[in-house]
């Protein structure tokens, strides 16, 4: 049995806190890396003690046997808990007896009808609801679902008593993000991320490893398989040992990268998929962000990868496609409500300042009155940038920082409205119009997508 960290332990007064106030259904936000499952499993324990079945759904198979082994480690009645994934329980729903407690993890997708189903079927239970991030793509509300949220302690407390490890942040930006285009889900469509990378970004991608990072064990998200071995090649051919793992690498091959990887004879593994079945590395000091999300959950499981602490360890974070700028450094403070973003400032569930990256070391930081970069000491200049509007319909010269730029995007009250929506959800051609400028779309689109809605006769 681990011994529980005191922020913990906290979290489980809290939790008991509110369900002594009548709270049924309690969301609990927990940074990555920080161990919600050991706090699920000490309440499963003390639950399952007194004979009380628990109920844990998990999203992703390659997390089943993860929580069974820490609830073996902490002593929870495995005759009383039942662990699955959320579309097995599903259909096996009517055979289950009833929990006095359903934990879910990755609760951020509970309002997705598969959960809804699970939970409606067992209206009595105490549901616990853990997520890093209470908040969806679509910005909808936790209301309906949840009556309280428990906020885990901010990630700067974490890092200055020793449980995470610092970051140094980079964010040299190598490929025109504006071009991105988003899909039906909110996350970015695939192929236009493929053709806003320039051939030569995985060449960069090595140099500034080498810069920045030189020496460090490495993990670097991309956003196909293809990429993931593209950019495994240009590491490898410079001499640093790197594989590319996928879902298709075999298991035992799996195996052999990852004891080579602890060993310290392979020094970067390559990536697109960040649950790939068992491939929790150790020794993780570097990310390398070649993904663009969408996604403020997986942002952060992207980022919080490097920040297991050791002695004397800063991580660094290289972000080459802009993901900073959507969701601030990943050390910031935020703060989460169950109202989701269609009531709060942003799509973030807090207002996120924008951040600035020196132009001699690319370190990103929030700028202080002193002007100067944190990293290197040098003065930051106003950079003036020439930015061209896609499919150079009409040249747009902006002379403005990127910073201000996406500040003035976030300030303008109908993009407040429209931020983290889909084009269904638009109401009207103002919000089209909006939403065109805001995602980079041609100016076609607004016609096109206006007419198709029926707003346009
Ligand atoms: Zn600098």
């Amino acid at each position: 049995m681990f011994e529980l960290r005191d922020y913990q332990q906290n979290s489980i007064n809290e939790i008991y806190q509110s369900i002594k106030k009548g709270n049924q259904s309690i969301i609990v936000q927990s940074p990555p890396r920080t161990g919600k499952t050991v706090i699920m499993a000490d309440i499963a324990r003390r639950a399952t003690s007194i004979g009380n079945r628990v109920l844990f759904i998990v999203h992703r198979k390659e997390i089943v046997d993860q929580v069974k082994k820490t609830f073996i480690e902490q002593g929870v009645d495995m005759d009383l808990a039942t662990i699955g994934m959320v579309q097995t329980i599903t259909r096996r729903i009517n055979t289950l007896d009833e929990p006095k407690i359903i934990f879910v993890d990755e609760a951020h997708h509970v309002l997705a009808k598969s959960y809804m189903r699970i939970l409606e079927a067992f209206p009595k239970a105490l549901r616990l609801l853990f997520t890093a991030t209470p908040i969806r793509l679509n910005g909808d509300s936790f209301e309906e679902v949840a009556t309280d949220l428990i906020q885990g302690k901010p990630i700067t407390e974490l890092i200055n008593k020793g449980f995470l490890a610092p970051v140094d942040y980079y964010a040299p930006v190598e490929i025109n993000t504006d071009k991105l285009k988003v899909k039906r889900t909110g996350e970015f469509d695939e192929k236009s991320i493929s053709e806003a990378f320039k051939p030569k970004i995985y060449g960069n991608a090595v140099k500034t490893f080498q810069k920045l990072a030189n020496g460090k064990q490495a993990i670097a998200y991309t956003y196909n398989v293809a990429s993931a071995e593209k950019l495994a090649h240009e590491f490898n051919s410079v001499g640093i040992s790197t594989k590319a793992v996928s879902g298709n690498t075999p298991k035992e091959e799996r195996n052999q990268i990852i004891e080579a990887y602890r060993n310290g004879d392979i020094q970067i593994v390559t990536n697109a998929e960040l649950f790939t079945e068992g491939l929790d590395l150790p020794n993780v000091d570097c990310v390398i962000m070649l993904r663009p999300t969408q996604s403020l959950s997986l942002y952060l499981q992207f980022a919080m990868r490097s920040m297991n602490p050791r002695k004397d360890k800063t991580a660094v974070i290289i972000d080459h496609v802009g993901n900073v700028n959507r969701f601030g450094l990943p050390t910031i403070d935020r703060n989460w409500t169950l109202k989701g973003s269609k009531k709060s400032n942003s799509k973030q569930g807090d207002s996120i300042q924008g951040t600035t990256t020196c132009e001699y070391c690319f370190g990103t930081f929030y700028r202080k009155a002193d002007n100067k970069c944190p990293y290197c000491g040098k003065e930051i200049k106003i950079e003036i940038q020439e930015i061209e509007t896609d499919e150079s319909v009409e040249l747009e010269k902006i002379n403005k920082t990127r910073v201000e730029r996406a500040e003035q995007i976030m300030k303008s009250e109908i993009n407040k409205n429209i931020a983290g929506k889909t084009p269904a959800d638009l109401k009207n051609m103002e919000e089209i119009k909006a939403y065109q400028k805001l995602m980079n779309y041609k100016p076609g689109w607004v016609w096109f997508y206006g007419k198709k809605r029926g707003f346009i006769k």
